[in-house]
């Protein structure tokens, strides 16, 4: 019998989509897939031949566990450079991504304590928060204020017992790029009640008609208290690379390294040479990723438009829509029924939060010709439930 911890928790709603297509895909199943959040572009040149070059020199055993010095240098000087992080290579630590996160929570999270997230949120925080016995606290957002979380109901959320905030800015789900006067607020309260804030920036660079990110541990008295968590994954294309950092004051970075040290040991060796490459090399193939995906959103956007019974807002990043449906189905039925009848693939809006019911996500980070026909495909289905 697994834990009861485990039994507590489902498994991803994301991953288990995404496992489910490529099943149906390894059956012949024809299925356009809006559901990973994962870039079609191949990883950049410079950054496989990086690897190769490092593979072929041998570089194939265990690094320090905190990473090789050269990324971790890299890692600081971007992270002061373009998200004004006041960071060294002593506050990174080299780690998958979602590593980081799960170790965050097992490093800072006691049982009873309670995080406070914005619903929708990313399906992997509320998992982690249990798994580390905690609860979560989520404040509902809305469609019609962006999914923007009014820093007045998170103060509302706060209580003796409240460790930790999760900010995800630019959103997975919704693609909501947090205002710099709503990051100042929320900062605001964090220092007043004494709580840590876990800033997950992931898809810090993928933003949009002159949006811009900020990074809330850059703000004066937060780096002290901000647990900061990006990578390359969706930025470079390097999804399946599995390279991410944490950046944090060294004595945080220590804590969560000991558990690396028992976990993982050390992120994969010979990726880290060309993670250096990426972050240091020619920046002109991330920029054009970051432009392609605009004209991506556009045209989802457009043919969102013209399906009765779907609305949407504009997104300033990430690579995500989120919809809202007016048909009488659950989220996972709905998104059951699109795959089976339309054969194509959504993650139900509630699989991220009670929230987001009533929804569901479109990953757009496909081609054009997909996201062409995946919204036929959806157009049919809606209509037809409609009776129209
Ligand atoms: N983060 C991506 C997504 O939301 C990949 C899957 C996962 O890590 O949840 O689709």
């Amino acid at each position: 019998m697994v834990s009861k911890r485990l039994q507590e928790i489902p498994v991803s709603g994301t991953v288990n989509i995404s496992n489910m297509v490529s099943q149906l895909k390894v059956e012949g199943v024809d299925i356009i897939s809006f559901s990973m959040g994962e870039p079609d572009f191949s990883t950049p040149e410079n950054i496989v031949d990086a690897c190769v070059e490092s593979l072929r020199g041998g570089f194939t055993h265990y690094t320090p566990s905190a990473g090789i010095p050269e990324l971790r240098c890299a890692i600081a000087d971007r992270a002061s450079s373009e998200s004004g992080i006041p960071c060294s290579p002593n506050n990174v630590l080299v780690t998958p991504t979602k590593q980081a996160i799960f170790m965050i929570a097992l490093a800072y999270l006691d049982p009873g304590d309670e995080v406070i997230l914005s619903d929708p949120s990313w399906v992997s925080y509320e998992a982690c928060i249990r798994l580390a016995g905690a609860v979560p606290k989520y404040v509902p957002t809305r469609f019609e204020d962006d999914f923007i979380m009014d820093p007045a109901n998170l103060a509302k959320a706060i209580t003796k017992r409240t460790k930790m905030i999760i900010l995800n800015t630019p959103s997975n789900p919704t693609g909501t790029v947090l205002p710099e006067s709503t990051i100042k607020a929320i900062a605001e309260l964090a220092i007043e009640n004494d709580i840590y804030v876990m800033s997950d920036e992931i898809y810090e660079s993928i933003v949009y008609d002159g949006a811009k990110n900020t990074s809330i541990a850059s703000l004066p008295g937060m780096f002290s208290r901000t647990l900061t968590v990006s990578g390359l994954s969706k930025t470079y294309a390097m999804t399946g690379w599995r390279v991410g950092w944490m950046i944090a004051p060294e004595a945080d970075i220590l804590a969560v390294n000991k558990l690396q040290t028992h976990s993982i040991t050390c992120c994969t060796s010979f990726t880290q040479p060309a993670a250096v490459e990426a972050l240091r090399g020619p920046q002109d193939r991330r920029d054009e990723m970051v432009a392609e995906f605009k004209k991506r959103r556009n045209l989802a956007l457009d043919l969102i438009a013209e399906i009765k019974g779907l609305e949407c807002n504009v997104p300033q990043g990430a690579f995500y829509l989120f919809p809202r449906y007016d048909v009488h189905m659950r989220s996972v039925e709905l998104a059951a029924y699109l795959l089976k009848e339309g054969h194509v693939a959504v993650t139900p809006g509630a699989a991220f939060g009670p929230s987001g019911e009533g929804f569901f996500r479109i990953s757009y980070a496909t081609s054009e010709d997909q996201i062409i026909e995946g919204f036929s495909r959806i157009k049919k289905c809606i209509n037809a439930l409609k009776g129209h």
